[in-house]
């Protein structure tokens, strides 16, 4: 429960999800921010407008799932690390997960990690794609992941072996 440890609820990620005919399209970005707090850049990050004005900083953001493109500016601009992109057309097999990184050094391009769910238990392994460092400091990881994953991985772990 996220007013316990900080793991959102399926009803709490419900308002973020978008339908399975929008993620058959294309990266599409799930924001998951679930608190009312003031705190509104991905309106400003967002140059499609895809994200709703905020009436008020308290409020929570609002996506028009068929505006985003999933271009992950809003990813960058997000302080609270918060914004994700999924792009389940990337295989058959496989989906593209891109999270905010703030940690050095940076995996490898093909490096495999332990994929991580939001209560960082490892539920798999995912390939990193690319690692795509930005002015902001946030940098862009793409993972590979198994399509099924795609919804729940939000982190990774590297080995140690690297
Ligand atoms: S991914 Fe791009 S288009 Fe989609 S909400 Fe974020 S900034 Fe807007
Ligand atoms: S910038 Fe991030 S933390 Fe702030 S309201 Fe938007 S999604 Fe939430």
């Amino acid at each position: 429960m996220l007013e316990r440890d900080g793991v959102p609820t399926a009803e709490d990620l419900a308002r973020f999800i978008p339908s399975e005919e929008r993620l058959a399209k294309g990266p599409v970005a799930i924001i998951e921010c679930f608190q009312a707090i003031p705190c509104d850049p991905c309106y400003d990050w967002c140059k499609r407008g895809a994200i709703k004005r905020f009436k008020n900083p308290t409020d929570l953001p609002q996506i028009d799932f068929e505006r985003c493109n999933g271009c992950g500016l809003c990813v960058i601009g997000c302080p609270g690390l918060a914004i994700f992109i999924v792009d389940g057309t990337y295989s058959e097999e496989r989906a593209r997960v891109v999270l905010p990184y703030e940690f050095l050094p940076l995996p490898e391009k093909g490096e495999v990690v332990e994929a991580l769910n939001r209560e960082g238990e490892a539920v798999g392994e995912a390939e990193v794609l690319k690692a795509q460092p930005t002015k902001q400091k946030t940098t862009l990881i793409s993972l590979l992941v198994p399509q099924g994953l795609a919804m729940e991985v939000r982190f990774f772990r590297r080995r140690e072996n690297g």
